[in-house]
C-alpha cells in the first residue's frame, strides 16, 4: 500500500481511548484523561482515560468475580484453545488496523508492524492456544497406599504491565500463556502506547473470552501501575520494563500481599566478533540490522560490539557502507526501515547518550544528530562510535536507541570478561568458526540467550529473558505457563 493510502487511513482513524472493564469501554472513574500524541508527526491522535486506583478496583474486581465463577477457568483446555485460536485469527484479520495503530502510536515503520508485530502476536495467542490442551498432569512415584497428584492451577488474577517498544507482542507474551492456563487478567499497557492493547481487548471479547476475564487499564505507571502492584488481590504480577521500575515492582509485590513477581528488565547486550568468524558479511549485517531495528527501541538490542584487532578495519568500513540504508523515513512508506522514537522524552535520552559519548571521548564515525526535524516527528540518525572503552557512560548504560558502540578485545577472555561486566544478562553473541571456542564462551557469558554466529533467532517456543538485573522470569515456551500456574499435590489414601 502507497504512503499516501496508509496517511488517508491515518487521518480516517477513528481513536477510542477508554479503558475495556468488565467487558464495557469506560472513561476512567476520575474522568482524567491524556493526549495521545504520534512520534510521526507529533499529531495528537485523541484522549486516552487515565486510570488510577479507582479504575484498579473495579477491574480487578471485575477479573476477581469471573475467576471465581469459573466462567472461563472452567472451561475445559479445549474449549480454550479454540477461543484463543480465534483469537489470533482475528488479530490477523485486523492486521492492518493494528498495524496503523502501532505505528502511530509509537513509531515504527509500518512494514514491520504488520509483518513483525501483527504477525508475532497472532502466533503467539495461536502457540498457546494450541499448547494448552497438550499439558498434561503428574502422578509422583509414591508408595502404593497412596496416590499423589500434581496438578497445575491457575494463580487467579494476573496483573500485566507492559512497556512501549513493542506494545502488542509484549501483551501477547504475557496474556497469551496466562489466559490459556485459565487465569483473569488486568493488562496495563504504556501510556506512551496504549491503543493496540485497547483494540486486543474488544478482539478478545469478540472472539469468546467472556466479560470481565480480560480487562485493559491505560494510565501512567506510578497511578495505574503502582495500584496493579499494590493491589491485594492481584495474585501474579507479570512486569515487562526497565530495571529501574521492576525493582519497585519488587518491592511492592513483597509489601502488599505477596503476590508472584515476574520481571522482564533491560539489557546492555555483547556482541562478540572474533577474528575466525566464518562470514564477516553476515556478522557485519547482523550487528548493524540488529542495533537499528525499532529504532534501537530493543531491550536485546546488540548495543556493544566487540570486535578483534585484526579484523576491526574492514568490519568498521563495511559497517559504515551499510549505515545510510538506515537512515530514519517516513513510518508510513513500506520503504522505511528505521521510524520514530517514541517521544519527545526519550529522544532527549537518546541525544543525550550521544553528546556523552563525544564528552568521553568516543570516535563518532556515523549519525550523531536528530533527523528529519521539519516533519513534526522524533528521529534519531542512526549513530556508531567507535573506540568506545567500557568505562564510558554509552558502554555501561542502556540508551534504547539507534546508538552503536565498537569496543575492543585482546583475546577472548578478554571479550567476556568486559561482556560480563554489567548489571544486565539479558543477550549476547559470539561469532567463531571454531565450535570448541564458541560452546565455552556461550557457556561463561552470563546472559539468558546467547547466539553463535547469528544474532537474530526468534521462536516462540524458545524461553526469553534475563540472568541478573535483566529480570527473573522467562516470557514465551511452556516454560511460561511455569509463571502463570500453581503447583498443587493432592493425596489420596487408596488402601
Ligand atoms: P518503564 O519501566 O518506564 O515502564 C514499563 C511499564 O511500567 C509501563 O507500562 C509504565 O507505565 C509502567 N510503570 C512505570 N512506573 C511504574 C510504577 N512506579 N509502578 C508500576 N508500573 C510502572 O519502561 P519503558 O520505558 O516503558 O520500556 C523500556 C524498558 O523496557 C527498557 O529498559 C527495555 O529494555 C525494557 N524491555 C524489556 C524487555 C524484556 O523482555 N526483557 C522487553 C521489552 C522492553
Amino acid at each position: 500500500m502507497s504512503s499516501t493510502l496508509w496517511h488517508e487511513r491515518a487521518a480516517a482513524l477513528k481513536i477510542d481511548g477508554r479503558a475495556f472493564i468488565g467487558g464495557q469501554r469506560v472513561w476512567s472513574k476520575s474522568e482524567q484523561r491524556f493526549d495521545n500524541l504520534s512520534p510521526v508527526d507529533g499529531r495528537n491522535l485523541g484522549q486516552v482515560a487515565r486510570c488510577d486506583g479507582a479504575d484498579v478496583d473495579l477491574a480487578v474486581a471485575a477479573a476477581r468475580v469471573a475467576f471465581e465463577d469459573r466462567r472461563w477457568a472452567g472451561k475445559s483446555p479445549a474449549q480454550r484453545k479454540r477461543v484463543l485460536i480465534k483469537f489470533a485469527d482475528l488479530v490477523q484479520q485486523h492486521g492492518p488496523e493494528l498495524a496503523l495503530l502501532e505505528t502511530l502510536d509509537m513509531g515504527k515503520p509500518i512494514k514491520y508492524s504488520q509483518s513483525v508485530d501483527v504477525g508475532a502476536t497472532a502466533n503467539c495467542l495461536r502457540w498457546y492456544g494450541e499448547a494448552i490442551d497438550k499439558v498434561y498432569d503428574e502422578i509422583a512415584p509414591t508408595a502404593d497406599s497412596s496416590l499423589a497428584l500434581i496438578t497445575r492451577e491457575a494463580v487467579g488474577v494476573v496483573a500485566a504491565i507492559v512497556p512501549w517498544n513493542y506494545p502488542m507482542i509484549m501483551a501477547a507474551w504475557k496474556i497469551a500463556p496466562a489466559l490459556a492456563a485459565g487465569n483473569s487478567v488486568v493488562l496495563k499497557p504504556s501510556e506512551k502506547s496504549p491503543l493496540t492493547a485497547l483494540r486486543l481487548a474488544e478482539l478478545a471479547l469478540e472472539a469468546g473470552i467472556p466479560a470481565g476475564v480480560f480487562n485493559v487499564l491505560p494510565g501512567y505507571g506510578h497511578e495505574a501501575g503502582a495500584a496493579l502492584a499494590l493491589h491485594m488481590d492481584v495474585d501474579c504480577i507479570g512486569f515487562t520494563g526497565s530495571t529501574k521500575i521492576g525493582k519497585q515492582i519488587m518491592q511492592m509485590a513483597g509489601q502488599s500481599n505477596l503476590k508472584r513477581a515476574w520481571t522482564e528488565l533491560g539489557g546492555k547486550s555483547a556482541n562478540i566478533v572474533c577474528a575466525d568468524c566464518p562470514d564477516l558479511d553476515a556478522a557485519v549485517a547482523s550487528a548493524i540490522g540488529s542495533i537499528y531495528f525499532n529504532q534501537g527501541e530493543s531491550c536485546n538490542a546488540p548495543s556493544r560490539l566487540f570486535v578483534e584487532a585484526s579484523i576491526r578495519d574492514r568490519f568498521i568500513e563495511k559497517a559504515l557502507a551499510m549505515v545510510p540504508d538506515f537512515q530514519p523515513g517516513d513510518p508510513l512508506d513500506e520503504a522505511t526501515v528505521m521510524g520514530a522514537i517514541v517521544d519527545a522524552t526519550q529522544l532527549k535520552t537518546v541525544l543525550g547518550y550521544i553528546d556523552a559519548g563525544k564528552a568521553d571521548g568516543a570516535k563518532l564515525l556515523a549519525g550523531g544528530a536528530q533527523a528529519r526535524t521539519a516533519s513534526g516527528g522524533f528521529y534519531v540518525e542512526p549513530t556508531l562510535f567507535d573506540q568506545v572503552d567500557s568505562s564510558m557512560k554509552i558502554a555501561r548504560e542502556e540508551i534504547f536507541g539507534p546508538v552503536l558502540s565498537v569496543l575492543s578485545f585482546t583475546d577472548i577472555h578478554d571479550a567476556v570478561r568486559q561482556a560480563n561486566a554489567t548489571p544486565y544478562g539479558l543477550q549476547a553473541a559470539v561469532w567463531t568458526a571454531n565450535m570448541s571456542k564458541a560452546i565455552q564462551t556461550a557457556r561463561a557469558l552470563r546472559a539468558g540467550t546467547v547466539h553463535v554466529n547469528q544474532y537474530d533467532g526468534d521462536d516462540i517456543t524458545v524461553p526469553f529473558g534475563g540472568y541478573k538485573q535483566s529480570g527473573n522470569g522467562r516470557d514465551k515456551s511452556l516454560h511460561a505457563f511455569d509463571k502463570y500456574t500453581e503447583l498443587k499435590t493432592t493425596w489420596i489414601q487408596i488402601g
